[in-house]
């Protein structure tokens, strides 16, 4: 089995870790060489890999983006959610990575996170693990 679905509750704006279960589905697949690819299904929701050693680097992320992008009145989007549309755009909905030895490979301090740009909601995700 090399598709899994994890299911996960969300703030307002967050980074959440997902990288234990992004190992959890690489381990459950037994792929040995290969790519993962962790993927969004939601266009106010994205992907990213940061760094997940110093806390502080998740609300600084957050902070940048929101200067990057603001809600602006002339938005016309009726939902009234358009940051959090160009946000996931700009961060992007998957990342693709590399599987060596049956090991998810990582930068030392590197992370990977769902990013909630829109919540509180419940939000999926999907990583497919390929040989
Ligand atoms: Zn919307």
């Amino acid at each position: 089995m090399t598709f899994h679905e994890f299911l996960i509750e969300t703030k307002r704006e967050e980074l959440i870790d997902v990288t234990e279960k992004v190992r959890e589905a690489v381990r459950a697949s037994a792929v040995k060489d290969g790519l993962c690819v962790v993927y969004c299904p939601h266009t106010t929701g994205a992907i990213t890999v940061n760094e997940g050693y110093d806390p502080d680097v998740r609300p600084d992320f957050l902070l940048g983006l929101r200067e990057a992008f603001p809600d602006r009145r002339e938005f016309l989007h009726a939902e009234g959610n358009s940051a959090a549309h160009i946000k996931s755009s700009v961060v992007g909905c998957s990342e693709t990575l590399i599987v060596e030895n049956g090991k998810l490979v990582l930068g030392q301090w590197q992370t990977i996170y769902f990013c909630e740009f829109d919540g509180p909601r419940t939000r999926r995700f999907y990583v497919k693990v390929i040989s």
